[in-house]
């Protein structure tokens, strides 16, 4: 229902289908049933497919599977690059583009269900709009009295100055500011901001229970090795060597793939040394994919599906003996409705499963939240301390990139800092 809502508002005529779930569920496979079936195409969301070569540790599709299916965002990364989410974003609406163009549907697969924001307009926009302040607006938020400007505020928009203290000045000053720059209130522009997407899109969940999950995951491993994901990890490790990576950069790039830390005891290890046992590594393997199973259905839960307002379908691959009616047939009857504008009459989950949705509305709840966090090492370009607004926000700040990275810088200075006054102190 609210579905409906949402769409007509935007007036959105160009289609994007979207597969989350966790890494082993079946996503490549349910991905290209849904592309034969309604001429789609497949951009890839997940962050080590885009890396070149080592398939099956990246867990790539094989091409013999993929039945002519083009791949978009796939395979085109260098070892020595490190990928990240803005370089997504410009990949994927371009990709998304293109296959528009050819009139066709993007459906996009993968494990990095962060980088789905990009699907959304969550950004405030100030830019678009930016009026030339009056010399009374100007002369109001330049006002060094904290009560001139919050007043201001609770006049243009009560609701958003009931969430501050009058004297948190920075922050109320900047909301008026938006509100002088966009001509909207900033609470509208707050509350449209976690509701908008850029196309109409179909969100689908494909979920396993995670005991048979676990299971088919670590024999997964098993069949990787199987097939030869130890010449890939020696491949890795030589390329490693050669260019003189760090364990620490494990952290980062093509090196965070699942596997490649948890060998790196048994590569390095010295010929006569009997401490390393390669089941060892094997084991840590299978212990780290679980745990990114489990991180990945939290991110939807907590993070996607508030996002998207519950407007989710789940689809049941707990059985794969019954793949074909709970995940294949669902997912391509509940398709073939969003394709052709007809409502979505199929119930968002199986009866068993519903908890999982309604897990998501109570995350959605809490999220009205308008805390407000600063960061004391990152900067915008405005030379102001980045402030994330709500829980939610501050946790992907915390996780990305450019936080961990200015994190680091920080932490080297304050060590400098230290020496410094070490030094001088020893010199006194
Ligand atoms: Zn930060």
């Amino acid at each position: 229902m609210l579905k409906e809502t949402l769409r007509s508002c935007f007036n959105m005529s160009k289609k994007v289908i979207v597969i989350a779930g966790t890494t082993g569920v079946g996503k490549s496979q349910l991905s290209i049933q849904l592309a034969k079936q309604f001429n789609g195409e497949i951009i890839n969301s997940d962050s080590m497919q885009v890396y070149k070569d080592v398939p099956i540790m990246t867990n790539k599709h094989p091409l013999q599977e993929r039945e002519g299916i083009p791949h978009h965002v796939m395979n085109h990364v260098g070892w020595s690059e490190e990928y990240y989410s803005h370089r997504f974003e410009t990949e994927c609406m371009k990709a998304i583009e293109d296959i528009h163009q050819k009139g066709k549907i993007p459906i996009v697969v993968g494990g990095t269900h962060y980088y789905l924001q990009t699907l959304f307009n969550k950004k405030v926009d100030t830019k678009s709009s930016d009026r030339i302040l009056t010399a009374k607006q100007l002369e109001i938020l330049q006002s060094t009295d904290p009560d001139v400007v919050y007043n201001t505020l609770l006049e243009c928009d009560p609701d958003i100055a009931s969430k501050y203290h009058p004297n948190d000045y920075r922050r109320v000053q900047r909301m008026l500011e938006i509100y002088y720059k966009t001509g909207k209130k900033p609470s509208e522009t707050f509350n449209e901001q976690k509701i908008t997407l850029k196309f109409d899109t179909l969100f689908l969940w494909l979920y396993s229970k995670p005991e048979p999950l676990f299971q088919r995951l670590d024999d997964r491993v098993d069949d990787m090795l199987e097939r030869g994901a130890l010449q890939e990890i020696e491949q890795l490790y030589e390329y490693y060597n050669r260019n003189k990576f760090s364990p620490e950069q494990c952290e980062n790039g093509v090196w965070q793939v699942i596997g490649f830390k948890e060998f790196l005891p048994w590569l390095s290890r010295k010929p006569d040394d009997s401490t390393v046992q390669l089941e060892d590594c094997i084991e840590r393997m299978k212990t780290r994919t679980r745990q990114y199973a489990k991180r990945q259905v939290k991110w939807i839960k907590k993070m996607l599906i508030p996002d998207i307002k519950g407007d989710i379908y789940l689809l049941d691959a707990t059985d794969l003996s019954q793949w074909d009616v709970t995940a294949s047939q669902r997912a391509i009857a509940i398709s073939n409705n969003f394709i052709n504008n007809v409502p979505i009459e199929q119930e968002r989950a199986p009866e068993d499963l519903r908890d999982l949705l309604s897990e998501g509305e109570t995350t959605m709840k809490k999220l009205a939240d308008w805390t407000h966090f600063t960061c004391n090492v990152c900067r915008n370009q405005d030379g102001k301390n980045v402030v994330a607004i709500g829980q939610k926000y501050w946790n992907i700040h915390l996780s990305s990139r450019r936080h961990k990275s200015n994190l680091k810088r920080s932490a080297r200075q304050a060590d400098f800092e230290k020496w410094k006054i070490h030094k001088r102190d020893n010199v006194e």
